[in-house]
């Protein structure tokens, strides 16, 4: 079974029908609620869960196993198929020209994601660029020129001039030798105005391929109004959860996902360019199970 890294309480539920071919409504009863108990710890939205325990509780009490499968294996296939479906399939990122403009709260992890995805992209034989609107943070451009140069990619920012919308106009034409333009933009402590203007003057000027929003691991609740947001003036296409080196598990980006219609693109699992990880259904399932 795909599902290696179970968490101990869920494994001793699913052990405890080794043997059995049949499963009764308490057999059920109790993995879900194990289940249950790892997504809500992992900041899974309330909601979501509920929808997932109906699932396979429905679906394991109702579908014949398959000749041969026990019950341990049959419950542990509607568990994995269930998730695969609250997770959802990676992002689709063509290894071809385009522009991605990053979007998020101060602190979500932006700037470095920009130089990770830079890197990234830049292993798969493109050419990136980033391009640091970032105005409103003193020393993102600093710290965006610093990490493309450890990624080895082509930056373009420019300190002394205060008009993002401009240092990403100037930006793409300047980088244009580029393959792949991946556009920084400055985030705030919280959803202001201001930031969804300047968000949107800057997409209608670079016009990008795919926006993709940046979650911190940690967020819970608070994903949901951003990627509403974000949602509405941009449009966004998939989700970078940053910092799961940290103990969090990024449960609460899947309520972005969610709301979005999107999917997850990338992870983020530490401060260094190399630090990247493209995001793959099952290893993020054990992680939110375990
Ligand atoms: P921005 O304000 O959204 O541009 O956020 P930054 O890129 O400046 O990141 C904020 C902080 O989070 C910095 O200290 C980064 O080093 C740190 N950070 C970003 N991504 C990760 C990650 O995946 N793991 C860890 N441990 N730290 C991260």
């Amino acid at each position: 079974m795909v599902l290696d890294d179970l968490g101990t309480s869920l494994r001793s539920s699913l052990d405890k029908l080794q043997g059995k071919t049949t499963l009764s409504e308490s057999d059920v009863e109790e993995i879900v609620k194990e289940i249950q108990r790892s997504l809500l710890s992992a900041d899974v939205d309330v909601s979501l869960v509920m929808e997932l325990s109906d699932s396979i509780k429905s679906r394991a009490l109702e579908e014949e196993p398959p000749g041969g499968t026990t019950a341990r294996d049959h419950v542990l296939r509607i568990v994995y198929e269930e998730m695969v479906e609250l997770v959802g399939d990676s992002t689709e990122l063509p290894l071809e020209n385009q522009t991605i403009l990053l979007a998020g709260l101060q602190g979500s992890g932006k700037t470095t994601s920009a130089a990770k995805m830079a890197w990234w992209f830049s292993k798969k034989g493109l050419r990136p660029a980033v391009v640091q609107t970032d105005t409103f943070r003193p020393g993102a451009y600093d710290q965006a020129k610093q990490m493309c140069e450890r990624a080895e990619v082509d930056f373009y920012g420019d300190p002394d001039n205060d008009d993002p919308v401009d240092i990403a106009r100037t930006g793409l034409e300047e980088t244009a030798d580029a393959d792949v333009h991946i556009v920084d933009t400055a985030g705030r402590h919280a959803l202001e105005d201001d930031l969804i203007d300047e968000i949107e003057e800057i997409e209608g000027v670079v016009d990008p391929d795919r926006s993709l929003l940046v979650l911190d691991a940690a967020i819970g609740q608070g994903a949901k109004e951003q990627a509403r947001q974000f949602e509405e003036s941009i449009g966004i296409e998939g989700v970078m959860i940053t910092k799961l080196d940290g103990t969090a598990k990024g449960g609460g980006a899947l309520t972005a996902v969610n709301e979005t219609d999107s999917s997850i693109a990338f992870l983020g699992t530490g401060e260094t360019v190399q630090d990247i990880e493209r995001f793959e259904p099952s290893g993020f399932i054990s992680r939110l199970l375990g």
